[in-house]
């Protein structure tokens, strides 16, 4: 993919919509070799200025949780469905999600993870190539063909679910625990350096 420089989109301007919104592509950030890769829609405005995924409210959330669980932000990889800001923050177009797949997919491969977070309904939709109850769902393992595997998937709610309703935390917590519980105790994927933790 010559407009991906290891794991970072270099240049793209397959979808037109996004090149007018976005200032700059946001790529997925965190080690090349992360055990636990998280996966969210796309950018928003202060991931599009800062240029890095998860950053505001839901970074914040995402960071206290991550801690609480003895990991930090360097510990793991973010990424994003497509990695250019959608216009007024409306969802991604399914020719979107599709025209930036081949790096997401990229990525997987390259960065061979444990298991793969999925942030909300979006991505987890994307990635399961299925409908999915997110709320009911969150916590339960699926297994998905991505980056060229067969792929150990958690589906998870998204960090700013929690912001407007409470009771979202505690299925945040249980699908982290299990995340995280994945990669230390070598439940799905084995592993690895989070048991240092
Ligand atoms: S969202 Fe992905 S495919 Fe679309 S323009 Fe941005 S980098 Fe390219």
């Amino acid at each position: 993919m010559d407009d991906m420089d290891g794991l970072e989109v270099t240049e793209c301007t397959r979808c037109p919509e996004l090149v007018d919104s976005r200032s700059r592509i946001v790529d997925g950030t965190g080690p090349a070799d992360a055990d636990l890769l998280f996966v969210g829609e796309g950018p928003g405005q202060q991931e599009d200025e800062q240029g890095e995924p998860f950053v505001g409210r839901s970074g914040s959330i995402l960071d206290e949780k991550l801690d609480a669980r003895g990991l930090a932000r360097q510990d793991v990889r973010i990424t994003n469905c497509v990695r250019c800001r959608p216009p007024e923050n409306r969802d991604p177009k399914s020719q979107e999600l599709d025209n930036c797949f081949p790096y997401l997919q990229r990525e997987i491969e390259q960065v061979d993870p444990d298991v793969i977070v999925t942030l909300g309904k979006v991505p987890s939709e994307h990635l399961l190539d299925r409908d999915v109850a997110v709320t009911t769902e969150a916590g339960s393992l699926a297994q998905a063909d991505l980056g060229g595997a067969v792929r150990d998937v958690l589906i998870c709610v998204h960090p700013a679910a929690t912001l407007y309703d409470r009771s979202q935390e505690e299925t945040l917590d249980a699908a982290l625990d299990k995340a995280a519980g994945m990669v230390s105790g070598g439940g799905a994927g084995g592993q690895s350096r989070l048991g240092d933790y």
